[in-house]
């Protein structure tokens, strides 16, 4: 019969979508291997390296032995450290055992969807979004229904616009603020009613706030500030961003400490545990605080500006002022007709192919919502904002 037949794929993992970004990473690494001067602004990683007293503890856990499997769950030390880091900086009371480690984000994302979600539970999910929530939601047997969001309105996800959605068969509501790919950030308000009422209709808010330190215009409100979290929210953060750790896969989940025992299970049977020496270095760094991220945010403050300015100088374009992450979705609806190109997927290709300029099409986000967009990730130089952009002003001229 052959390997097609040997190894064809089960329904819920053909359901499984690939995250564009890695496909046009390894375009442009093939692009740069052949000599072409390419500027990225394709994958979302930022541009710096963790803290020196980070690698260094890691480092020094490695020699002092922590190099066999730990709690599934994570490391006590990294918990407590977690759950002291959070209650600081939101002005919060969340306990060690509130805490799981995981790794990388993504796992969390994966853990919830599978081990909260029952074939034919509807996802409510923001159109367009981090493109994990649909994937794994299919995974899982879900059904996904979109809330598309709109430039109208900053592309902002209001209380009313998710309520309109829900029905008696919504299981979760998934938030991420500041948004990827929009550089959107929710409102206060409509943070407290969205909790409160989804504690009230026992649905899961799964709330992905692994960019709630890149906010360049008010301070982030979390889920975590509502009174009833410890009934619906399902918190994710993680290193990835604000250290600069993408590599290290080190993520966490706060949720009820009921849940979070339970997921100490599908933990165990997924990975065992998050890597040990990895997990006393995130200690450190949690405990060492963010003053050396201070200048950073600033100096992703300028690139944001800087950008931003840019694209409002492109005739045609139309851009949203992003409040947060370090992305930038601007709409080329307009330059991909006057161009005579079928979509923005065409764009970016051409832009790939032809001037070496990395973006991410919007419907890679996953769907409707990013048609005639193009992601830009900022987390690159000024100059190679400077430079990029120039390349894609001068090829729509031409
Ligand atoms: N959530 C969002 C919204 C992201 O943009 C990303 C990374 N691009 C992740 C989760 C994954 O983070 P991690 O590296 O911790 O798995």
């Amino acid at each position: 019969m052959g390997w097609e037949t040997s190894f064809r794929l089960s329904k819920a993992a053909s359901q499984l979508g690939a995250e564009e970004a890695f496909v046009y990473l390894a375009r442009s690494l093939e692009l740069k291997r052949r000599g072409v001067d390419v500027v990225s602004f394709g994958i979302g990683q930022p541009d710096f390296q963790p803290p020196p007293h980070v690698i260094s503890e890691a480092k020094k856990a490695m020699d002092e032995g922590f190099n066999g499997y730990g709690p599934s769950l994570g490391m006590p030390e990294l918990r407590e450290a977690i759950a002291s880091f959070v209650s600081e900086e939101y002005g919060v009371d969340v306990k060690a055992e509130e805490v799981a480690v995981t790794v990388g984000a993504k796992s969390a994302i994966f853990m919830a969807m599978i081990s909260l979600l029952e074939p034919g539970d509807e996802v409510i999910i923001p159109d367009p979004s981090y493109p994990l929530y649909e994937s794994v939601a299919r995974f899982a047997g879900a059904k996904p229904v979109f809330l598309r969001l709109h430039r109208g309105n900053g592309y902002k996800v209001t209380f009313e616009e998710v309520e309109k959605l829900v029905t008696p068969k919504t299981r979760m509501i998934v938030l991420n603020y500041p948004e990827n790919p929009v550089g959107t950030t929710m409102d206060q308000r409509d943070v407290e009613e969205l909790v409160d009422f989804s504690a009230k209709r026992g649905i899961v808010v799964l709330s992905d706030e692994i960019y709630d330190h890149f906010v360049y215009e008010k301070k982030h409100f979390s889920t975590l500030q509502t009174s009833s979290w410890r009934d619906a929210v399902y918190y994710v953060n993680g290193f990835s961003k604000t250290f600069g750790m993408t590599g290290w896969r080190l993520g966490y989940v706060i949720s009820n400490k009921e849940l979070i025992s339970k997921l100490s299970v599908v933990a165990n049977n997924i990975y065992s545990c998050p890597v040990t020496f990895e997990q006393i270095a995130a200690a450190k760094a949690l405990k060492e605080g963010l003053s050396w991220f201070k200048p950073i945010l600033e100096g992703y403050r300028k690139r944001r500006d800087l950008i931003y300015r840019e694209f409002l100088s492109i005739k045609g374009v139309k851009v949203v002022k992003p409040e947060g992450a370090f992305y930038i979705f601007p709409d080329f609806t307009e330059v991909i007709r006057e161009k005579g190109l079928k979509n923005e997927r065409e764009l970016a290709d051409r832009l790939l192919e032809e001037r070496g300029v990395v973006v991410l099409p919007g419907t890679a986000f996953p769907k409707e919502g990013g048609k005639g967009h193009l992601r830009f990730s900022f987390a690159v130089s000024e100059n190679d904002i400077v430079r990029g952009i120039a390349r894609i002003k001068e090829w729509i001229e031409s």
